[in-house]
């Protein structure tokens, strides 16, 4: 039986220079329910000693439709002001671009703004990876490139990247960049395989973009599934980690690793614990058939 590559410990990100952890983790739900920042210090901790060094926050993590906007950023920031060395040990991933109540702002003004509250909130002089986090239909991208390569070239921001972008248009933005796009934050999961299919994630490897995957479970719905199809995907997940002593979640981390593209996974969980956990991701086996039944289910209908 042909078995896939296993994947690296680390990868390139994109052209940057930068070298990342194969799985990352992410902070969009730190904030909630009051999280204290010695608590937000004791994930950052253990995700770090876990083998993660990609972190991935957002300006607007925090909001709940009222309030709260900049909150999972600025708790990342008490954590490195309490503890400034910590800086140094991760590759700090943000984006911006969403300001409610209006749905996105990709303005010149907007995003020199949103960077410069984003370094103050986080406490740091430099994003590692910003990333537009939704697409500005009513922005140019000529003018989206301009202010990122500004933002670039003051020092403010390392590398650039998109997320939730259709492919023309993370085309657009990268063809007017003079510093070109490292990473496309899409969904992508066992039970979202839209990437996987419609060309995005070709189109990262023809740019060398890494494809950074949101929501890995389905927001947590792989690990609870309703739906006939959700649980036809999380069954073929089940026979492989059954078989090699892992969890269901596990399981959904590495097939997402053994794509091709180099598709890194961003843990959602705050539970200590299940940081770890997702590290075993590095030693799950996929076969070829294994691979591809997992992708069957989740089409619902059989390969032509
Ligand atoms: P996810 O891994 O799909 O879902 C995590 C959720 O599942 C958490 O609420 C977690 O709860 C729950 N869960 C239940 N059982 C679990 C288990 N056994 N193992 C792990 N988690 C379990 O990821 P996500 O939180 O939706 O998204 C991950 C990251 O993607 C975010 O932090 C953010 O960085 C990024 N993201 C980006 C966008 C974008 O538009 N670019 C959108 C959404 C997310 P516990 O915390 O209790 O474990």
């Amino acid at each position: 039986m042909t078995m896939l590559p296993p994947p690296p410990a680390t990868r390139p990100l994109g052209a940057s220079g930068l070298s990342v952890s194969s799985i990352a983790w992410g902070m969009w739900r730190m904030a909630e329910g009051g999280r204290t920042a010695t608590d937000a210090a004791r994930l950052v901790h253990t995700a770090l000693d876990a083998g993660t060094n990609l972190l991935d926050t957002a300006d607007i993590y925090g909001f709940d439709g009222a309030g709260g906007f900049g909150d999972a950023e600025a708790l990342l920031g008490d954590v490195l002001a309490t503890e400034p060395g910590l800086r140094g040990r991760m590759v700090l991933a943000s984006k911006g671009g969403i300001m409610p109540p209006l749905p996105y702002d990709q303005s010149a003004a907007y995003l020199n703004a949103a960077i410069e509250a984003s370094l103050k909130r986080l406490k740091t002089d430099v994003i590692d990876l910003w990333q537009v986090h939704r697409p500005d239909i009513l922005a140019h991208p000529q003018e989206v490139a301009r202010v990122l390569d500004d933002a670039v070239a003051a020092g403010k921001i390392r590398t650039l990247g998109v997320s939730n972008f259709t492919i023309h248009q993370t085309a657009a933005l990268n063809q007017f960049l003079g510093h070109k796009l490292v990473s496309t934050q899409p969904e992508i999961s066992p039970l979202r395989i839209d990437c996987i299919e419609n060309g995005e994630l070709d189109q990262a490897m023809m740019l060398g973009l890494t494809p950074l995957a949101w929501s890995p479970l389905g927001g947590g719905r792989l690990v609870n599934p309703e739906s006939a199809r959700d649980k036809a995907v999380a069954a073929e997940l089940d026979r492989v980690a059954l078989a090699q002593g892992v969890s269901r979640s596990v399981a959904a981390y590495s097939w997402l690793m053994a794509h091709p593209a180099g598709i890194i996974p961003i843990i959602g969980s705050q539970q200590a614990e299940r940081i770890v956990e997702g590290m075993s991701a590095f030693g799950v086996k996929w076969s070829r058939t294994d691979w591809y039944a997992v992708l069957v289910a989740a089409r619902g209908v059989p390969l032509p």
